[in-house]
């Protein structure tokens, strides 16, 4: 098994494409946090793994919910060595495209929160001898979108850099970094004008795959990335997209 013996907390796993990922890594042998704003989805998802699972809630905004949490896995599965910073909103809700007010709750969310993730798990991953970031971005956060908030894409671009400096800075830790940006998805539970089916289908147009991932897909690219197969890989980044920024 790819992640035999490892423990994990994934952020927003109660959903999406951290479900999927949290169910993959159980799968391949890990110990799996989920932690997530959504109770009731998050512990279904827990249950449905069994014993290798735990629920945590966890707002990404709040520093005392990240301690809380990784102190809860350290007690609980005795370390902590991945951790995948999947939670996120999209951007494109938002009717007013400069909205102030959303700017900040979707920096808060997918830009600070990951900050928070990473500021709290790298003592304890010192502590395990090392470990595993996997951070993720989107395609959103290397070219630029029609129709969606600025914030979503400013939010993704500062996951990708913060991947990379965590990567340079903790790597005599035995810690690393990477990111992976999916493209086009199942629609994300805050999607808006993207979810719509004919604005999708215009989007297909422009991968050259001509159809939208799944959460599998994205899922195998973070297993990857969260196990020793990748020991020599850090600071990088995959593109899970179909091909759609190869254009
Ligand atoms: P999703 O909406 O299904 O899942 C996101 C999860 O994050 C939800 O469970 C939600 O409750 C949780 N979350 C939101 N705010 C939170 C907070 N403050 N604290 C804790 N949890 C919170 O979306 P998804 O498609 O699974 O997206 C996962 C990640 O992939 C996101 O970071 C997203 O930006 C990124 N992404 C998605 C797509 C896509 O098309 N779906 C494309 C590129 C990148």
């Amino acid at each position: 098994m790819r992640l035999n013996g490892k423990v994990a907390i994934i952020s927003g796993a109660a959903s999406g494409m951290g479900a999927a990922t949290a169910r993959m890594f159980a799968r391949e042998g890990a110990k799996v946090v989920i932690a997530d704003l959504l109770e009731h989805e998050g512990r279904q998802v827990a249950a449905s793994i069994g014993d290798a699972a735990r629920f945590e809630r966890l707002d990404v905004t709040n520093e005392e919910n990240w301690e809380a949490v990784v102190a809860a896995t350290t007690r609980h599965f005795g370390k902590l060595d991945i951790l995948v910073n999947n939670a996120g909103v999209s951007g494109s809700a938002e009717q007013d495209l400069y909205s102030t007010e959303a700017w900040h709750r979707i920096m808060g969310i997918n830009a600070t929160g990951v900050f928070l993730g990473i500021k709290y798990a790298i003592p304890a991953m010192k502590a395990a001898g090392g470990g595993s970031i996997v951070n993720l971005s989107s395609i959103a956060g290397i070219i630029g979108s029609v129709g969606i908030h600025m914030a979503y894409n400013a939010s993704k671009a500062a996951v990708r850099l913060m991947t990379k400096t965590v990567a340079v800075q903790h790597a005599e830790d035995g810690i690393r970094a990477n990111s992976v940006h999916p493209g086009i998805m199942p629609a994300m539970r805050t999607s808006g004008r993207t979810a719509e089916p004919a604005v999708r289908a215009q989007r297909m147009n422009v991968i050259p795959m001509r159809r939208p991932g799944e959460v599998d897909e994205v899922a195998y690219a973070i297993l990857f990335l969260a196990s020793d197969e990748s020991s020599y890989i850090t600071g990088s980044e995959i593109h899970v997209d179909g091909g759609a920024i190869a254009i």
